[in-house]
């Protein structure tokens, strides 16, 4: 059985290909699906339960204790950085998502900084716990938590790099790839459907991508359209217009209940999507695994979700077909991880949420680099204005491909003019 890059194999595929491997020995795209033996069963509780309680990160190679002594948040423009220094003298500059951040910062200020202070940064994994219980935090679970949680993982993580001059992607298993093929995003609503062809064309030409993505529905709209008809019209134009080679994603962004949401998925089918996001209200996971058992492509959804609980039914229960934890908003890499390993135990695909801004698009590369179960394209939303220094890479899409950076940590450098011009953020009290 074969694939085409535009076509994500569905949960009767993977399963049907299952037997057909006791025939066929190798799958030509192991991207595309997982081994056979990993498709044909319905991962236990106990060994869900496993994936969260093993260590994630490997750190064998971080031999000395690499202490926090200080996370200063810093502002410069509408850009957040977290410079993040050691008791030995290593300084390091991330980058949290500045949305967030923006709406977020006491929060980050007050609640999650000061749990890492003066802890070695090895036990970050411990510490994700710390915070999560420190002072009632979990009463805040969500965003409001949990970027900021990913603000601090990252900067603990370059830390780690560069404390051991070893890769991000050494942590958690080692690189798999470097070449990160992605699918170019719109984020557009309520525009004609051949202004949105237009807009798509220009995504695609200044790209390269081989895969883009556009929006359905009204987002959260209980199934009225941003425009009459506009859904109806653009499923088939947009596979008109860019032909049977590129492979199309379409994100409803919780438009519909569940008729709605087949009667559109069935469209799509017609069509061959590759996904569909998010089809009912986010926290709908019933609804949202009703409809994916009714439809034969793969139906993808998670960017709002932070209980683990919660991506563990989803694994067990093949609540969505591909898992897309946000490596900002649900708490950085190393939860991101944990999803991805528990979907890989049931054969589920992961492609991450990208929240844009700071360098999000760069963390998703490096996601993609070390998970085995990554889907074939990453969500791409453009450059954004943060300065960085890379060598390794333009991280830009070139022919459709961000190359993932090399060196310690993530193997950029925010400039340090930008930096010197950051002003320090405080808690107004
Ligand atoms: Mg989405």
């Amino acid at each position: 059985m074969e694939f085409s890059n535009r076509q994500i194999p569905t949960r009767r595929d993977c399963l049907s290909l299952a037997a057909a491997a006791a025939l066929v020995a190798t799958v030509e795209n192991d991207s595309m699906c997982l081994g056979a033996d990993q498709q044909s069963r319905r991962p236990t509780k106990a060994e869900l339960d496993r994936v969260l309680s093993q260590p994630t990160l490997d750190l064998h190679f971080v031999e000395q204790p690499v202490v926090v002594k200080s996370m200063e948040l810093l502002k410069a423009g509408k850009e957040y950085l977290l410079r993040t220094r050691s008791t030995s003298g290593l300084e390091v500059v991330t980058a949290p998502n500045p949305t967030r951040m923006s709406e977020a910062y006491p929060i980050f200020l007050k609640n999650i900084a000061p749990v890492f202070i003066n802890r070695d940064a090895r036990e970050l994994e411990q510490l994700l716990w710390e915070v999560y219980r420190h002072g009632s935090n979990y009463k805040l679970q969500g965003i409001a938590l949990w970027a900021g949680v990913a603000a601090a993982e990252i900067g603990l993580l370059e830390l780690l790099g560069q404390a051991s001059q070893r890769p991000v992607a050494d942590f958690f298993g080692g690189q798999r790839k470097r070449d990160i093929a992605v699918y170019h995003a719109s984020g557009n609503r309520g525009n004609k459907p051949e202004v949105e062809i237009e807009y798509l064309q220009k995504l695609v030409a200044d790209s390269g991508a081989k895969a883009i993505k556009f929006r359905l529905g009204g987002r959260m709209s209980r199934n009225e359209d941003s425009l009459p008809g506009r859904t109806e019209a653009l499923i088939p134009l947009v596979r008109k217009t860019f032909g049977d080679a590129m492979a199309l994603y379409a994100d409803s962004n919780s438009s519909y209940d569940t008729a709605n949401a087949i009667r559109i998925g069935k469209i799509m089918e017609e069509y061959q999507y590759g996904f569909y996001e998010e089809p009912c209200p986010f926290d709908w996971l019933w609804e949202t695994k009703d409809v994916a058992d009714a439809l034969t492509i793969p139906v993808a959804g998670g960017e709002q979700e932070f209980s683990m609980r919660n991506w563990m039914w989803m694994v067990e229960n093949r609540g969505v077909d591909i898992l897309q934890p946000d490596l900002h908003y649900g708490g950085g890499f190393i939860r991101a991880t944990q999803v991805a390993r528990m979907g890989a135990l049931a054969g589920m695909q992961v492609v991450p949420h990208m929240s844009g801004g700071g360098l999000g698009y760069m963390d998703v590369v490096h996601f993609a680099s070390f998970t085995p179960n990554i889907g074939p394209f990453m969500e791409f939303k453009g450059n954004t204005a943060l300065p960085v220094e890379c060598s390794s890479s333009s991280l830009k899409a070139e022919n459709g491909i961000v190359r993932c950076p090399t060196g310690p940590g993530f193997g950029v450098r925010i400039e340090p003019d930008f930096v010197k011009r950051a002003r320090r953020v405080e808690i107004i009290s």
